[in-house]
C-alpha cells in the first residue's frame, strides 16, 4: 500500500519517500535517538505555567501554577486519588493538571547550563530570555506519550491553530508559503498523534502501556495527507539543521561531563554531516524559492505573526505535559523558520539559543521516530483496520 499513497517526491521537497525512509532508518534515526539522551540535549528550559492569552474564562488552564498541582483536593475526581480506578479523566476537570500521566517530573543538572547567549526568538511567543519564570526539564523522564488529555479543550486550541492562523488546506487560493505553514503545524500534529498511539495507556487497572495501531490509523495514517505532511515537515526541520551546519558545529556542547561532551560533538558532526543523507537527499527543502516577488517581505511578516499566534496558543493547552511537548516543539519550528528565513539564517552572524537547539534536536528526534513508526507500521494498522 505504501507503494501507491507514498511514491516520488515529498511535495514542494527535494526528496523521494523511499530515500527519505532509508536514509531516516539507516542513518539519521538511531544517530538521533542517541544525542537526545545526553546532557546537553535531555534538559529543556520552559515556562509551564498556563498564561493564556486567549481564553481568559477557561478553568483548564486559569491557575498559573496549576502546573504543581495546587489545586484543592475537591478538584481531582477519585480516579486520580486512586491510580488503580477505572475510567478515562472527565473533560471538564478544573485542574487537567492533577492527571498523573500528564503531570511533569522537573530535575534540574545546573551544570549542564552554561556559557550560551540568550536571545529572544522573533517566531515565538515566548521570550526566550525571561528566565524568571523557567523552569527546567529532564525530557528522558518526560517522554511524550499518551495523557488523556482529550475533548474540547484540546480540540478548541487544534481548532484555533488551524483556523485562527491558517486557513484550511487545500484552498487553491494559498499561496505556497502559507500552506508550507499548513503544512508544518500538520505535520506536527500528526506526529504527536503517532506518538500518543504508539505509547497508549492500553490498560489502565494494570497500568499497561503499548501501541494502540486502531488509534494510530483512525488519527493519521488512513488519511494520506497528513502522513504526507509529516514527511514534509520532517525534511523541513531536517533542512534547517543541515543548513546551521557550520553554527551547530562550533557551537558549545560543554556541560561539565567531557566523555559525555565529547560524544555530544561527535554525534552533532556524524548528524551534520552524514555522508548517507548527504549523497541522498542533499538540500531535503530549497527555502530560496519562497518569499520572492514584491509582496515578499510583508507576506513574512504576516506569516511571522500568524505563527506567534500559534506559539502563543501552547500557553493554553491544560495538560502539562502535552503543554511541554507542544511548547518545545513549536519552538523547535520556530527555530527552523529562523533558520530558513532569517536574513543571515544559518550563516556566520546567526546566534541561536540554547534551549533553540535543544528544541530544534528534539523535534527533529519526534518527527524522525513518527516517520520510522509510520512507514513500518502502516501496513499493520491498514490490516488492522480492514478487519475490523
Ligand atoms: P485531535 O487530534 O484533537 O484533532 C482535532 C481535529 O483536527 C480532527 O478532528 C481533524 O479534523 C483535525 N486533524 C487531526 N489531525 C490532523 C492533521 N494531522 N492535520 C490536519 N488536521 C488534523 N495528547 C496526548 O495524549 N499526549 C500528548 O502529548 C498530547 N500533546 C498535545 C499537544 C498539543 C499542543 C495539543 C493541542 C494537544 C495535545 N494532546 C496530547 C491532545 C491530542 O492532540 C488530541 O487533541 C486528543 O487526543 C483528542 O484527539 P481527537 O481525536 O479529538 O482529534
Amino acid at each position: 500500500q505504501d507503494k501507491h499513497k507514498y511514491s516520488g517526491m515529498v511535495e514542494d521537497c527535494c526528496c523521494d519517500y523511499e530515500t527519505v525512509n532509508r536514509v531516516n532508518e539507516e542513518a539519521l534515526h538511531p544517530l538521533l535517538q542517541e544525542l537526545v539522551k545526553t546532557p546537553f540535549f535531555r534538559y529543556f528550559k520552559v515556562k509551564l505555567w498556563c498564561d493564556c492569552p486567549f481564553w481568559p474564562d477557561d478553568g483548564m488552564c486559569r491557575l498559573r501554577d496549576c502546573s504543581v498541582c495546587e489545586c484543592p483536593e475537591n478538584e481531582f475526581p477519585e480516579s486520580f486519588k486512586k491510580p488503580a480506578h477505572h475510567g478515562l479523566p472527565s473533560d471538564d476537570l478544573v485542574c487537567q493538571e492533577g492527571n498523573p500521566k500528564g503531570a511533569v517530573d522537573r530535575t534540574l543538572d545546573s551544570r549542564a547550563f552554561k556559557g550560551w547567549t540568550e536571545t529572544d526568538n522573533p517566531w515565538t511567543n515566548d521570550d526566550e530570555t525571561d528566565n524568571a519564570e523557567m523552569t527546567y526539564v529532564n525530557l528522558q523522564l518526560n517522554p511524550e506519550r499518551y495523557t488523556g488529555y482529550t475533548g474540547p479543550s484540546a480540540r478548541r486550541i487544534w481548532d484555533a491553530v488551524y483556523s485562527e492562523n491558517c486557513p484550511k488546506y487545500p484552498s487553491e487560493e494559498l499561496c505556497q508559503e502559507e500552506r508550507i505553514l499548513y503544512k508544518l503545524i500538520s505535520g506536527l500534529h500528526s506526529s504527536i498523534s503517532i506518538h500518543l498511539a504508539a505509547d497508549y495507556l492500553l490498560d489502565e487497572a494494570t497500568n499497561k502501556w503499548g501501541q494502540n495501531l486502531s488509534l494510530m490509523y483512525d488519527r493519521v495514517l488512513r488519511y494520506p495527507d497528513r502522513v504526507r505532511n509529516m514527511y514534509f515537515t520532517f525534511l523541513f526541520v531536517l533542512r534547517a539543521v543541515t543548513k546551521a551546519a557550520n553554527y551547530l558545529e562550533q557551537a558549545e556542547y560543554e556541560t561539565g561531563n567531557p566523555i559525555e561532551d565529547l560524544k555530544t560533538h561527535s554525534l552533532i558532526r556524524q548528524l551534520l554531516y552524514n555522508p548517507k543523507l548527504q549523497a541522498a537527499c542533499p538540500l531535503p527543502f530549497d527555502e530560496a524559492k519562497l518569499w520572492k516577488g514584491q509582496s515578499g517581505p510583508e507576506l513574512k511578516q504576516k506569516i511571522q505573526g500568524q505563527f506567534r499566534n500559534i506559539s502563543a496558543l501552547m500557553d493554553c493547552v491544560g495538560c502539562e505535559k502535552c503543554r511541554l511537548w507542544g511548547k518545545l516543539q513549536v519552538l523547535g519550528l520556530g527555530t527552523a523558520l529562523e533558520i530558513l528565513f532569517s536574513d543571515n539564517g544559518g550563516q556566520p552572524g546567526q546566534t541561536l539559543h540554547r534551549n533553540e537547539v535543544i528544541a530544534l534536536t528534539n523535534l527533529l528526534n519526534r518527527l524522525s521516530e513518527s516517520i520510522k513508526i509510520a512507514h513500518e507500521m502502516g501496513p499493520t494498522a491498514e490490516a488492522i483496520a480492514e478487519d475490523q
